[in-house]
């Protein structure tokens, strides 16, 4: 078996309104099959989602937050504006966000955009995967999957790495459950994430600096799949989730 990843070339400081589906497609030989990972930062910069501090009025809640971490108020307010729950506000401002990713700080980033400016996740970043997909579908006639990415700390482990925050055509989950072992056992658990597998070999290639490598090639694997696959798969049910009861507990205390 086989898979190759590759950095797409040439990709512009990404601006409002750049359409990055025509950038993959003048700078890359597209295949039927690929899976296209793409930086969340520039679908967010392309989607204008960049904004400064000194719009934003910080209330109460942002006011409180802000003085235990020392931080600036109306960058609290940016990331309450953002999320539909708060889990932990310190010593981390850990977050559910409105599109139901869990992440540090709503995922709002201050790197890789100009001085004095700070990029957002995108809005619905399955809706965003799908434009460009299907817009690379248009122009190439080729049959792809898209992984919109962002950079995300895990809990119990030191360390950052590549996760899927939206999806084209690609489920998050490969279920083995009810496949053989090698030794004839049947599988009863095991749901493989296939799409935070991807985006984090792909993040590999992307860096988090100056490298300027945002969109990354994966080919070799065959997950193509139903338009509807979405990044919500991947998202326990409140019910189900025991860390958010357990968060959430905690905040009680
Ligand atoms: P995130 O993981 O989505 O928050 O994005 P990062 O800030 O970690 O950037 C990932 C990669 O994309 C790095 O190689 C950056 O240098 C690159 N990058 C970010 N913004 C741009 C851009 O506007 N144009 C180009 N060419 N590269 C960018
Ligand atoms: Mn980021
Ligand atoms: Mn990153």
């Amino acid at each position: 078996m086989k898979m190759e990843a590759f950095t797409v070339e040439n990709v512009p400081l990404i601006r409002e309104g750049d359409d990055i589906a025509s950038i993959i497609c003048d700078n890359a030989n597209i295949i039927d099959n690929d899976i296209i990972v793409i930086a969340s930062t520039i679908v967010a910069k392309a989607e204008g989602r960049i904004f400064r501090l000194e719009d934003i009025h910080a209330g109460e809640e942002a006011q409180r937050i802000a003085a235990k971490h020392h931080a600036d108020p109306s960058f609290i307010q940016a990331v309450l504006d953002r999320s539909h729950e708060v889990l932990m506000d310190f010593p981390i401002l850990l977050v559910e966000t409105k599109n139901g990713h869990v992440c540090i700080k709503a995922g709002i980033d201050d790197s890789n955009v100009e001085k004095g400016y700070l990029v957002d996740l995108p809005e619905d970043p399955d809706a965003s995967a799908a434009n460009i997909g299907k817009k690379i579908e248009g122009i190439c006639g080729k049959k792809i999957s898209v992984i919109v990415t962002d950079t995300n700390g895990r809990a119990f482990k030191i360390g950052q790495t590549g996760v899927a925050v939206g999806l084209y055509r690609i489920h998050p989950i490969l279920n083995w459950v009810g496949e053989k072992d090698l030794f004839g056992n049947i599988l009863e658990i095991t749901e493989e994430a296939i799409a935070d597998e991807i985006a984090g070999m792909a993040n590999l290639l992307m860096g988090e600096g100056d490298g300027g490598h945002p969109i990354i090639i994966v080919r070799g694997l065959e997950m193509r799949s139903h338009e509807d696959a979405s990044i919500k798969e991947m998202y326990r049910s409140d019910r189900e989730d025991l860390i958010k009861k357990g968060l959430r507990g905690l905040k009680q205390t």
